[in-house]
């Protein structure tokens, strides 16, 4: 039987904490997840029982340390239904896995008046690294837009993609305005036109269900800690065909084979993008959120967050004067909304003093504001630990920080 959503709250020993007097209303979870005790402990005792250099070392720790790290790979390939756990190449988080494939990618298959298409959803980690690549190649940056109901237009797609066009990056999720964008549906177009895409998972690998064979992603990037899992591990997961084919991202130790003076061989995958000395703590704490997350009915966990969000949006919905962005067919886990009249800093500020952690500002999405045409949102978001009385507390707390701020202007 799988565990009662409802009962998670007990399981992150951060949100027993008191902010400013007042119960902790964790609504930033877009930003970065809390983790449970199960995560936090995991790496406490990798730390204590077990810490050691792997793939290097034949003493006893290496070998332990090696096997744990191995473990988790294959824990994760399960997760997402990789193929084979050597598809699976841990990264710092969702950004260095798109600037691996960004600088590989790039490095190997574009050259100039080549195109790349990003959407107009991206977070700047799907926009930056490409516009860069495009600048050192010499390719053109394509710009997928999306409309009034902040979808992606997909027969602007058929008519961007052409036969210059080597790759389409999207999103799964946005992070500014929860769209869950027709990935499925994107990779089967870009696929038509014989084009890879990349997508970006990180606001979708917490909430919806996976699985990179059925979606024929080429690359999916996310991130641990948005998963309830550690900060500064993150995974790519690429097709064999392309992996093999990319040059390494960064060079040094265990990601060769042969080194001579005059050349370099490298390594099998997935070690050929694991350069150094790897984030093996934190490996082994993202191993622990997804023991964590297989505890739950993926589609009941789901339709609880959808559940939730609805009933948030409901609540955003009835209080004057406040718009919430976007209206998406299927949106995820993110509120996105301004009231008339009042800074989104100044009312994130204030909620704060209620105890409610929510984001302000652009969120790393600058294409969507001007495209919106506003300096920022209020961005209250949700996970597993989130229930109505979150919600419930958001709506009172913004009535009161709203009376308050009339009151005085
Ligand atoms: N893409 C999306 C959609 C995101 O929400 C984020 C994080 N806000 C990132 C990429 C970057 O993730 P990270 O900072 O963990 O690399």
């Amino acid at each position: 039987m799988s565990k009662d959503i409802l009962s998670t709250r007990a399981d992150f020993p951060i949100l027993k904490q008191t902010i400013n007097g007042l119960p902790l209303v964790y609504l930033d979870n877009a930003a970065t997840t809390h983790k449970p005790q199960s995560v936090i402990d995991a790496i406490s005792r990798y730390y204590s029982t077990m810490n050691a250099n792997i793939h290097r070392g034949n003493h006893t720790l290496a070998v332990q340390a090696t096997q744990a790290y191995e473990d988790v790979r294959k824990k994760v390939a399960t997760f997402i239904n990789a193929p084979s756990s050597s598809q699976v190449v841990f990264t710092r988080g969702t950004t260095e896995s798109i600037n691996l494939v960004a600088y590989s990618f790039g490095q190997a298959f574009v050259k100039p008046g080549d195109e790349i298409i990003v959407s107009q959803l991206e977070h700047h980690s799907n926009y930056v690294p490409w516009l860069l690549m495009c600048q050192r190649q010499g390719a053109v940056f394509r710009v997928l837009p999306f409309d009034e109901n902040s979808e992606l237009d997909l027969q602007a797609l058929e008519k961007l993609l052409n036969k210059k066009t080597r790759l389409v990056a999207v999103n799964h999720v946005s992070n500014t305005l929860g769209t869950v964008n027709p990935v499925e549906e994107i990779i089967r177009i870009a696929h038509a036109a014989k084009v890879p895409v990349l997508v970006d998972g990180a606001q979708a690998i917490q909430h919806l269900a996976h699985d990179v064979q059925a979606l024929d992603a080429d690359f999916y990037a996310f991130s641990g800690h948005k998963m309830y899992a550690p900060m500064g591990v993150g995974v790519l997961y690429g097709k064999k065909e392309w992996l093999e084919q990319l040059p390494p991202f960064q060079s040094g130790g265990e990601m060769i084979d042969e080194v001579t003076p005059d050349s370099v061989t490298f390594n099998v995958l997935p070690y050929k993008f694991e350069a150094g000395t790897p984030n093996v703590a934190d490996v082994i704490g993202l191993g622990a959120a997804i023991d964590y997350l297989n505890q739950f009915n993926s589609a009941e966990l789901q339709s609880y967050e959808d559940e939730l969000l609805e009933y948030g949006l409901g609540l955003l919905r009835a209080i004057p004067g406040l718009t919430v962005y976007g209206n998406p067919r299927q949106r995820s886990a993110i509120l996105p909304f301004n009231i008339e009249g009042i800074q989104h800093y100044d009312l994130g500020t204030l909620l704060d003093t209620k105890g409610i952690a929510v984001r302000t500002g652009q969120h790393c999405t600058q294409p969507i504001m001007d495209a919106l045409h506003i300096a920022g949102t209020v961005r209250a978001s949700l996970a597993i630990y989130n229930s109505r009385d979150d919600l419930d507390a958001l709506a009172k707390g913004i009535d009161r920080v709203v009376r308050l701020i009339r009151r005085q202007t």
